[in-house]
């Protein structure tokens, strides 16, 4: 059935690289990953958008934004719209704990920031998470399920069903930028849980790809992409560094040629 989902792998820049550097790397990153069947995706800074979609013309490199505001105008001091990134980006992140952890984001306000994206023709990346002492406690996939019914209640409370195309990332949070990965089999069981949630939504659940993110590594990677349930990664700190980029969508490039091949065999 994962064979009719794509492989993924996303790039969030976060708060790194400028106007002048970001369209640069991006090309260097699209040349370093031209394989077949993985879809890229660059998320840099909104400043950095149009430098790294004209470096990327030509590619089939996609470009994203790490975030959005839940209203679609207004007096918003400092804040970006999706209609403002029409044309500069194809996708959007929304719900990165680190939004949650500063700026106070809540699924209530992630839950329009998708409806935006959906308006806008964002292609929405919705992160979920648990921390620490949640996994500890044993509690990591109510949180997450938790996450999910409060965002998609929001979306339906708008009167509209979740987009076809939303990508999930589960982020356990305790493993963003710390070194520390969660196992491919745990993050696996936390794919499962999401789609069981989707599927209570009804949401087709086996359409939606699950990626993981959480200091992925070329060197980590794999254990993540041997998990059936897995459709790729969004990589934080290494999607700045082209050789990392490039161990990492190589490594994708195998599961989804070991995808369309079984997709094949099957039809
Ligand atoms: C992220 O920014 O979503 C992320 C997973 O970061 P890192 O890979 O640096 O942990």
């Amino acid at each position: 059935m994962n064979g009719a989902r794509p492989v993924i792998i996303a790039g969030n820049w976060k708060m790194n690289t400028t106007p002048d550097t970001a369209g640069g790397l991006a090309a260097d990153i699209a040349a370093a990953t031209t394989v077949q069947g993985v879809v890229r995706v660059i998320c840099p800074p909104f400043v950095c958008l149009r430098a790294v979609r004209e470096a990327l013309q030509g590619t089939d490199v996609e470009v994203g934004a790490q975030n959005v505001h839940w209203e679609p105008a207004g007096a918003f001091t400092g804040e970006i719209s999706a209609q403002m990134l029409v044309g500069l980006a194809d996708w959007s992140i929304v719900g990165h704990s680190e939004r949650r952890r500063d700026q106070g984001e809540d699924d209530v306000m992630i839950g329009r920031k998708i409806v935006r994206c959906m308006e806008a023709g964002l292609r929405p990346i919705l992160c979920v998470g648990e921390q620490l002492d949640e996994r500890e406690q044993g509690r990591a996939e109510a949180t997450v399920r938790g996450q999910l019914d409060a965002t998609i209640a929001e979306v339906r409370r708008l009167g509209i069903d979740l987009p076809s195309n939303l990508v999930i990332a589960y982020e356990p949070v305790w493993a963003i930028g710390t070194g520390k990965t969660a196992r491919g089999s745990d993050a696996a069981t936390m794919a499962q849980a999401i789609r069981t949630v989707l599927a209570e939504n009804a949401v087709d659940a086996a359409r939606i790809p699950v990626l993981y993110g959480g200091s992925v590594t070329s060197a980590a990677i794999d254990e993540f992409l041997n998990e059936p349930d897995i459709d790729g990664a969004l990589v934080g700190g290494a999607s700045l560094k082209v050789d990392e980029m490039a161990g990492i969508v190589a490594r994708a490039g195998i599961t989804a040629q070991a995808r369309s091949g079984a997709a094949a065999g099957a039809a």
